[in-house]
């Protein structure tokens, strides 16, 4: 009789910081369950993990379960890579030609050496992997790193009626009917703002996103990072297409809850893993220190999202004019035109009432104190991390899935103020005040419930922690 095979999962996250970042959770999870992982990123990636994060040092503590691997993105290494880290946006349509054959050997020459991969967990928007690892005989299982909101988006696209009007209502739930919750036109991915300003935005990236969701379902299985808790009617329309869903966010809550019994205190609480691509400026936490309770509104745009400098202006004058402090970050490469498009007087500001920092540690400064509210491009790792800390949004999506996750933030869960496409001093500084003053009353109880949501489905028992069981159930059956 065949010897069954200890585990061992390949994660192959697409190559942008937010991708990265979830993977790189649900790999820490896995080694926490005694599961071996090969964690594959491209070159230029691999070294700035290297380079940025603890990454060694946080995985020492599982020898012989986690091993980092590298690949070409057919990129020279000193190639600027201006989006989001790779050579150019229009390259993820690419990636197939440049990335399987390498994977491929990847697979054959670790089957060599160690006996193989039980199982291959791929970005869902690099889906060309489920058919190197079907060739070769391997479990796949998709990974998407949207939330389930975005994804049922993706697959409606289909049966979406033709219309102009941006306010029109385009997209019902079924299941919904008692919430009364529609997305508008404007609310999806191909006709948000930065899909009409864009010239990195086309038709064929949106084509490609929607192909790959529906690509996904060639796995045997996909994992979001979301929670049935927060989620459900999306999830049951995407069951009716996907028969194994795995609903396990959100994965950095997850980890916190089962990270702690098992590491030393040192390694854990306040002080959450760099999973960035950049160096965190861990000054500001000293700075909020000295802030007084939820008096400070923390601005960050993501990895990716690029604002001209007069959008940036809107915001600083916004805020500046709000009367709140403010700790923003203002990461490289995210003004067009470039950084040096500013000068200091541009952001001349008493010490006491802001901070500007190029990285921030972002879930630690989400969970400090003094923060009381949080301008976002609705990333969903930023959404996730706000309303795991009970802070509210001011949400200005720029492009993918911002603009749905915005509307459900803003309409459906009521813990922020979807601005969507406006960003005027004067919109900003009301929505700022509006937000700090505690949205009405009825937005710092919606934040306080959904945080409480997000720890429930995370704790032992919770619907993300029985999934998450599941999950590594199945990586583990048939195997020794
Ligand atoms: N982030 C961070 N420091 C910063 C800004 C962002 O650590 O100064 C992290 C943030 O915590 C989140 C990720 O970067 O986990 C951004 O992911 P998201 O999905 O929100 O947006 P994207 O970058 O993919 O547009």
């Amino acid at each position: 009789m065949e010897e069954k095979r200890a585990p061992h999962v390949l994660i192959f996250p697409f190559p942008a910081q937010g991708h990265i970042h979830q993977m790189l959770t649900l790999a820490e999870l896995l080694c926490l369950s005694s599961i071996q992982v090969t964690f594959l990123n491209t070159h230029h990636n691999h070294h700035r993990l290297l380079q940025f994060t603890n990454i060694q040092s946080r995985f020492a503590r599982f020898p012989g379960l986690f091993r980092l691997e590298s690949i070409s993105d057919g990129a020279p290494d000193d190639h600027p890579r201006p989006s989001g880290f790779l050579p150019d946006l229009t390259a993820m349509m690419h990636l197939d030609s440049i990335i399987s054959p390498h994977l491929r050997n990847l697979i054959l020459s670790t089957r060599h050496d160690s006996g193989g991969f039980t199982c291959i967990i791929c970005d869902g928007i690099m889906t060309f992997a489920i058919d190197v690892a079907k060739e070769l005989g391997i479990q796949s299982i998709a990974f998407r790193t949207i939330s389930a909101s975005c994804f049922f988006a993706y697959l409606s696209y289909p049966h979406l009626q033709d219309g102009e009007d941006l306010d029109e209502k385009a997209l019902t739930v079924p299941g919904m009917e008692k919430e009364k919750f529609f997305f508008r036109r404007r609310d999806l991915p191909g006709f948000s703002r930065q899909f009409r300003e864009s010239p990195l935005m086309s038709d064929s990236v949106l084509e490609f996103c929607i192909k790959e969701t529906f690509n996904s379902a060639r796995a045997s299985a996909l994992i979001l990072n979301t929670t049935e808790d927060l989620e459900s009617p999306f999830l049951s329309q995407i069951r009716t297409k996907f028969h194994k869903v795995y609903a396990i966010g959100p994965l950095h809550s997850l980890a916190k809850n089962l990270r702690s019994p098992k590491i030393p205190q040192s390694h854990n609480s306040s002080s959450s893993p760099n999973n960035g691509l950049w160096e965190e400026d861990r000054s500001c936490l000293a700075w909020l220190e000295s802030q007084p309770p939820k008096s400070v509104v923390y601005v960050s745009f993501g990895s990716i999202a690029v604002l001209t400098k007069s959008q940036l202006l809107e915001f600083w004058h916004g805020l500046v004019n709000s009367g709140y402090r403010f700790l923003w970050v203002r990461r490289p490469g995210s003004i067009s035109g470039g950084d040096e498009a500013y000068s200091d007087d541009d952001w001349n500001i008493p010490a006491e009432r802001g901070c500007v920092v190029k990285w921030a540690p972002q879930e630690e400064v989400l969970g400090h104190r003094a923060v009381g509210a949080f301008v976002t491009h609705s990333g969903w790792n930023s959404t996730l991390e706000s309303m795991a800390a009970a802070v509210p949004m001011i949400c200005w999506p720029k492009a993918a899935d911002q603009p749905v996750i915005s509307r459900v933030v803003g309409e459906l869960w009521r813990v922020g103020v979807d601005m969507k496409d406006v960003c005027d001093r004067s919109t900003v500084e009301e929505t700022v005040r509006y937000v700090m003053g505690g949205g009405g009353g009825e937005m710092g109880r919606s934040t306080a419930e959904i945080a409480e949501v997000v720890r429930r489905s995370v704790s032992e028992g919770g619907s993300s922690y029985c999934d998450f069981q599941a999950l590594v159930k199945e990586l583990k059956s048939g195997c020794r």
